[in-house]
């Protein structure tokens, strides 16, 4: 680890660290020692530390940690974050090209100064784009899919791809990102002109909402399972009767059933033992087996 952390160190424009805590790189607070931590200043370091490292020891890439479950083991390897660093946002016309490293907020308050509708949906969820488009993340009857033209991807050898909407095999939830292990680097999302005070509207009334209905405050990776197809997930775990159900610190939240917050220093463990309780519960009582949104690293549920 020593050699690779020196390479590293010589050789790319970033932050370079080991032995970090990568539970404060997530917003579930969670997770143990991380053998190596690397945030690349630029998209030539990213490559040059994909490089170094693909071959001789794991790796695992991060976006704003948003949507992440780590081990209390932490991670035996390196974890690359695609962070504010690589942010940026040009526009040209009714299009956006955006950094992977930029904030979802940001992108949508950008396309809505510019009186640009199409993304209000995104406006709260708390990702970048890199880790938005990798999940196809949604919300509110919009997806990334909606609004993608472009995706700019490395593959773990350092080459480029420039994948268009349709290339991107976006679904529910997912994407070719996954398929094929990719990392997105920058897109370029496509609007339709509009009003600006009604999308700056549109958005207030759907953060809104969201104030209102989800534990914000808490920290969580919001959505813990995938909507079935026979219904939505908070309302199968609420009918079971399970909100405010705590294991340790963690819970089933109060204010919405399909979030796992942690409530009071929860670990990996006990957001698990909570996960499988509630899986199996609703299993028992709908004949559904709920499957994990969250992304979960060192561990199986
Ligand atoms: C309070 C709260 C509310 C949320 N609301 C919503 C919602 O309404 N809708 C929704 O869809 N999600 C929601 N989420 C989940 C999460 O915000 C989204 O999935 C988001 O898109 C993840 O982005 P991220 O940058 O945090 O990615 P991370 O959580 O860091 O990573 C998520 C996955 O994407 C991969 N990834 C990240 N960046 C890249 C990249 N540049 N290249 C390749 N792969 C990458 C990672 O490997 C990982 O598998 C919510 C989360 C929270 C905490």
């Amino acid at each position: 680890m020593h050699t690779i952390y020196n390479k590293l160190k010589e050789n790319i424009r970033g932050q370079v660290q080991m032995n970090i805590i990568i539970k404060d790189y997530t917003y579930f607070k969670i997770g143990g020692v991380v053998d190596l931590f690397i945030e690349p200043y630029d998209v030539e370091s990213l490559i040059k530390a994909i490089q170094i490292i693909n071959g001789n020891i794991p790796f695992y890439i991060i976006g704003n940690g948003t949507n992440l479950l780590f081990s209390d083991n932490g991670y035996r390897g390196a974890i690359i974050k695609i962070g504010n660093y690589l942010n940026g946002i040009n526009i040209q016309g009714n299009t956006l090209q955006l950094g992977a490293g930029t904030l979802l907020s940001a992108a949508s308050r950008f396309a809505a100064e510019n009186a640009l509708t199409g993304m209000e949906f995104a406006s709260g969820i708390p990702g970048y784009v890199g880790g938005a488009i990798a999940m196809n993340a949604g919300a509110y009857g919009g997806e990334m899919v909606d609004v993608v033209k472009k995706v700019v991807c490395l593959d773990y050898s350092g080459l480029f791809y420039e994948l268009s909407k349709e290339e991107m095999n976006f679904r529910y939830r997912n994407s070719r990102v996954f398929d094929e292990n990719l990392v997105v680097v920058s897109a370029e999302l496509e609007f339709k002109a509009g009003l600006k005070n009604e999308i700056i509207g549109k958005m207030k009334d759907l953060n809104q909402k969201r104030m209102m209905r989800q534990p914000i405050d808490k920290p969580s990776a919001g959505s813990t399972f995938k909507r079935p197809a026979e219904g939505f997930a908070a309302k199968l775990i609420e009918d079971c009767g399970l909100k405010g159900l705590r294991y340790n610190g963690a819970m089933v939240s109060d204010k919405h059933c399909g979030f796992v917050i942690n409530e009071n220093h929860a670990t990996a463990s006990d957001v698990l033992s909570l996960m499988r309780i509630i899986r199996e519960r609703v299993h028992e009582k709908f004949g559904i087996m709920l499957e994990p949104e969250v992304r979960i690293i060192g561990e199986e549920l």
